[in-house]
């Protein structure tokens, strides 16, 4: 697949053009942001990580049937998506009290809650991604009714997925956001799954094992990313690429 045109960079990602005008290719960087931007850094292999860990979980929520833009993975810091219309909401799903919302709630930070809590997000940087309720949606015609209640049901299904498999690589998941968009008609699960969007706790001692490393200076960034990778892949980086990129690659065709 050629790499054409870039038509976006953002943040932590970049989205080529390819030969194909339904295909894109989303290259992971290095480069990590936080607090709206305001922190910068690098963290060292994050793409690499990042592109095979939101590989396997595209794969395994796909088999299991939610719909995402995840085509395959075409090398360490590449994969091939569908194109989207990316809808300008921020879905944000939690197990386990953490973040903004136990300062907004004044809850204390692990405390596990009764039943998922679904928040939205407006999806932009000069706002600051203000919370928006279903109004909100409807007023900025970010999505239709029937589209915000698809994404509603589709979050919660995947959340009640990735607990599942997480839980049994030891990781406890807190928090996380999630992208929805349009392709053919088609509502797909967007953007990436990583420990770039997701609070990952390990589930024996609760330490952290995701970009709250880095938001907070805990320290040992790369190595909870690769503890992370090692964990939902099974393997070491470089030892067994060729195998996984086949496994994965493999499966869809678009
Ligand atoms: N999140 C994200 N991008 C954002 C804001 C939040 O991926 O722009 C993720 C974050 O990693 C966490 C979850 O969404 O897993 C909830 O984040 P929260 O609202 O607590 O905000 P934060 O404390 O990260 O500012």
């Amino acid at each position: 697949m050629e790499r054409r045109t870039k038509i976006y960079e953002g943040k932590a990602k970049i989205l080529y053009e390819t030969d194909d005008p339904d295909l894109l290719i989303q290259y992971f960087k290095d480069e990590a942001t936080a607090f709206n931007a305001q922190k910068r850094g690098i963290i060292e292999q994050k793409g690499v990580y990042n592109n095979r860990i939101s590989s396997v979980l595209f794969t395994y929520l796909e088999r299991r049937g939610v719909r995402t833009h995840f085509v395959k993975q075409l090398n360490d810091r590449e994969m091939l998506v569908k194109r989207l219309a990316i809808i300008k909401i921020e879905v944000v799903i939690r197990n386990i009290s953490a973040g903004s919302l136990s300062k907004r709630l004044g809850l204390p930070e692990g405390k596990p809650l009764p039943a998922p809590v679904l928040e939205f997000f407006y999806k932009d940087d000069a706002l600051g991604d203000p919370m928006i309720n279903d109004d909100h949606v409807r007023l900025l015609g970010l999505a239709t009714p029937r589209e915000v209640r698809a994404i509603r049901k589709r979050a919660l299904v995947v959340n009640n997925l990735l607990r599942k498999f997480l839980d049994k690589r030891g990781l406890i998941l807190v928090d996380f956001k999630l992208e929805f968009g349009r392709h053919r008609r088609q509502l797909l699960l967007g953007d990436e799954i990583t420990p770039d969007g997701c609070r990952l706790w390990d589930k024996e001692t609760l330490e952290k094992m995701d970009k709250d490393r880095f938001r907070r200076d805990l320290g040992k960034v790369e190595e909870a990313y690769q503890e992370v990778y090692r964990r939902i892949t099974g393997s070491q980086l470089s030892a067994d690429f060729g195998e996984l990129s086949r496994a994965v690659g493999s499966r869809q065709k678009p």
